[in-house]
């Protein structure tokens, strides 16, 4: 697939697998994923799984992220975890703002363009996540939900830190549901975020940021969705947590 932007496709495993599992599940990858180098293929084990998979995948082309990080670098912040602390761990990415955190963590806008700044500081690419809840697109207010979560994530970042920052549209009804956006509700956004960066930024900014797709991204409808203009990417929750359908994933975006 001839694409303007290198694909990245990141798996969001979420509170799930042990260290054993993750293990398992990350060597089952590699072995999947040997000769893969069209696509940037990421995987964001809980915290605790973290050490196994950055060793398991030190000689593979298999990229680590991490779930979150905590927007202040060290301190009295019981329970969070520092930047520096994910570097140890040569974590490359960071998944800020997932539709979950906004949800049951109350996380804003405010808050994650504070953490993204400090994931660009430590080197770290944050995946900044955007959508609109079902209540939202019924309404018709998609595009402003979009419009004030893109101006308000990465408020504060320079132009060179937004070419760095990956966006991830998820539309919120189709996060875990078996529900995918269609093709064009999907390019739809993706363009619009778009709009909203050059809007920000300028066009050449918006040009080079890869924006992925969210929400119930499978094998069999990763082809059609990786195929849109506009589309770079996917963040993967469910059909993550299998190397298969993960790796699948990865080959039908090809
Ligand atoms: C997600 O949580 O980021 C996600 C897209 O989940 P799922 O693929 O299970 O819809």
């Amino acid at each position: 697939m001839d694409k303007e932007r290198k694909l990245i496709i990141a798996g969001n495993w979420k509170m799930n697998k042990t260290v054993a599992e993750a293990h398992s599940l990350v060597s089952g990858l590699k072995r999947e994923l040997t000769n893969i180098k069209e696509v940037d293929v990421v995987v964001c084990p809980p915290f605790t799984a973290l050490g196994e998979v950055s060793k398991a995948i030190i000689d593979s082309n298999i990229r680590l992220g991490a779930q979150n990080m905590s927007e202040h670098n060290f301190g009295a912040y019981t329970g969070e975890i520092a930047a520096g602390m994910l570097k140890e761990f040569l974590v490359r990415y960071v998944i800020l703002g997932h539709s979950e955190r906004r949800q049951y963590q109350n996380e804003t806008d405010e808050l994650i363009s504070k953490k993204a700044l400090t994931a660009h500081v430590a080197t770290i690419k944050p995946i900044v996540c955007v959508g609109e809840t079902l209540q939202e697109r019924e309404g018709n207010h998609t595009q402003k939900v979009l419009e004030t979560q893109i101006k308000g994530s990465l408020a504060g970042l320079s132009k060179a830190q937004v070419e760095e920052t990956i966006i991830a549209y998820e539309p919120v009804w189709a996060i875990g549901t078996g529900k995918t956006a269609t093709a064009s509700q999907a390019q739809e956004a993706h363009a619009f975020i778009r709009k909203q960066i050059a809007k920000l930024h300028n066009e050449t900014v918006a040009r080079k940021v890869r924006i992925q797709y969210g929400g119930s991204v499978k094998p069999s409808n990763a082809r059609e969705l990786m195929s849109l203009p506009d589309v770079d990417g996917a963040l993967v929750g469910g059909a993550s947590l299998e190397d298969r359908s993960f790796a699948d994933i990865i080959k039908n975006s090809i």
